[in-house]
């Protein structure tokens, strides 16, 4: 007999005896028991609501429980809940057809992986193969997921008790304005700073000893940097000079969230890889994948692919894919996201920065937006110190608190809230979404200089 789980006391103490947490100190954890969730919104079982401006892990881009897709997942588990990878699967090869038609230029084979790690390693795999040579370059203030290899390639705090001597690794300064690596002023100055910065590197590095370059095209959790016009295009082009593959990471930017498919969209540059996981259905089911260009995919036409996965493509995953992205049509989401960031998002995060001391700065685009907290507008000095935790942490908790208590589940990362709700988000629930957090704002405030 399954004891009864009906009840968050039970369900939190299973949790605590039993479950064991990522990224946590087992013990230091607190986790709010989910009693369900819809659409923008999830509640406890205490009848606590919040609206949920993280999307979980930035992943329900079409918010949770869309009946469209919780039939197609149902209805592909009652046709065939699973299947081996070497076979053609009807749900398999609809969703790497609809995945195709949308990512940009030659992008037309699709490889399956069960999520956003899994992707990266194996780019980063397809990529060594294809060139032959050793070395991928990625960005410091990044993410690539917590495997062997993307954990190496990521450029933030979580990738140091991993670090295996980041083999193989290098890392580079990508733009970021606001807190320049380059002293710019301007975004024409970031950008050419940042190109020239790479171009070193690369030339001290070896371009023979590169196989690729890997960045997300828009930063996510390292703070949604938006990359000055050109940037990418010039990236582009050292690839090209270079025979380096260019792989964009499009894992949390894909699928929407900048208000187009795909981010690169906003910039006119094609990859030779693209990664993606997350959006693609809305997580509902673990999947994720890589987009390879013909070039690329030439290379495995006669040689295997040495690389794969259990459950590659599998057939629940794929059902919610195909589900995901018809609604993503259907309903204009994507244009939903780049409506809500040009209309509704900007210019009410914009209006808490005029009225809030905290926010040093507000940027992005779509349904993709961090809020830098500082403690001091003109020298821009963090509301917390990079990395902090535990008590020096306390300012960004207690803002957290606060939007929790006006029914807002906020995203936080060290002295940054990113606003990332669903696309298909309404007006009414971001402008309440807005008013939580001016509520919150004011806590930050009060640690203001
Ligand atoms: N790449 C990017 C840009 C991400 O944001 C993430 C997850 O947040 C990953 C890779 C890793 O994805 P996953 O957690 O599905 O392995």
């Amino acid at each position: 007999p399954r004891p009864d789980p009906e009840t968050g006391a039970a369900v939190k103490a299973a949790d605590r005896a039993h479950v064991f947490h990522s990224w946590s100190a087992q013990e230091l954890i607190d986790p709010l028991p989910v009693a369900g969730a819809g659409g923008a919104y999830f509640w406890d079982y205490e009848g606590n609501r919040y609206l949920d401006f993280t999307s979980g892990l930035v992943f329900t881009n079409i918010g949770y429980q869309h009946p469209r897709v919780v039939a197609a997942i149902q209805e592909q588990a009652a046709r065939l809940t699973t299947f081996a990878p070497a076979f053609a699967v009807a749900a398999r090869s609809e969703a790497a057809r609809l995945i195709a038609e949308r990512t940009p230029g030659d992008l037309d084979k699709i490889f399956f992986t069960n999520g956003g790690a899994e992707a990266v390693e194996n780019a980063t795999r397809m990529a060594r193969l294809h060139t032959g040579r050793p070395k991928v370059l990625s960005a410091y203030r990044s993410y690539h997921g917590g495997t062997s290899t993307a954990i190496n390639l990521t450029g933030d705090p979580r990738r140091w008790p991993s670090d295996n001597g980041s083999a193989g690794v290098v890392h580079f300064w990508a733009p970021f304005l606001y807190r320049s690596p380059f002293y710019a002023g301007t975004e024409e100055e970031e950008r050419d700073r940042a190109l020239q910065h790479l171009a070193d590197t690369i030339a001290f590095e070896g371009p023979g000893t590169i196989a690729a370059i890997v960045l997300e095209t828009v930063p996510g959790t390292a703070g949604i940097m938006t990359p000055p016009p050109g940037y990418l295009a010039g990236v582009r082009e050292l690839c090209d000079l270079h025979g380096i593959v260019l792989i964009l990471d499009e894992v949390m930017a894909g699928f929407g969230r900048t208000g187009k498919w795909f981010a690169a969209e906003h910039f006119d540059v094609v990859p030779d890889l693209l990664t993606f996981a997350k959006g693609v259905n809305s997580g509902y089911v673990p999947l994720g994948g890589v987009a390879i260009s013909a070039e690329i995919a030439a290379t495995f036409a006669r040689r295997p692919y040495p690389g794969g996965l259990t459950y590659s493509g599998h057939p629940l995953a794929c059902a919610a894919a195909v589900a995901t992205i018809e609604v993503m049509a259907d309903e204009k989401v994507v244009e939903n996201a780049d409506r809500l960031g040009t209309d509704v998002l900007g210019p009410g995060l914009a209006a808490l920065a005029a009225r809030h001391p905290s926010v040093g700065e507000v940027r992005g685009m779509g349904a993709f937006w961090a809020l830098e907290l500082v403690r001091d507008r003109e020298t821009r000095e963090p509301l917390v110190p990079y990395n902090a935790t535990g008590e020096a942490a306390a300012p960004m908790a207690a803002f957290g608190a606060a939007a929790k208590k006006h029914g807002l589940w906020p995203f936080i990362n060290m002295n940054r809230t990113h606003v990332v709700p669903p696309c298909n988000l309404t007006d009414e629930e971001a402008a309440e979404g807005l008013a939580a957090l001016d509520a919150a704002l004011t806590v930050a405030d009060e640690h203001t200089v």
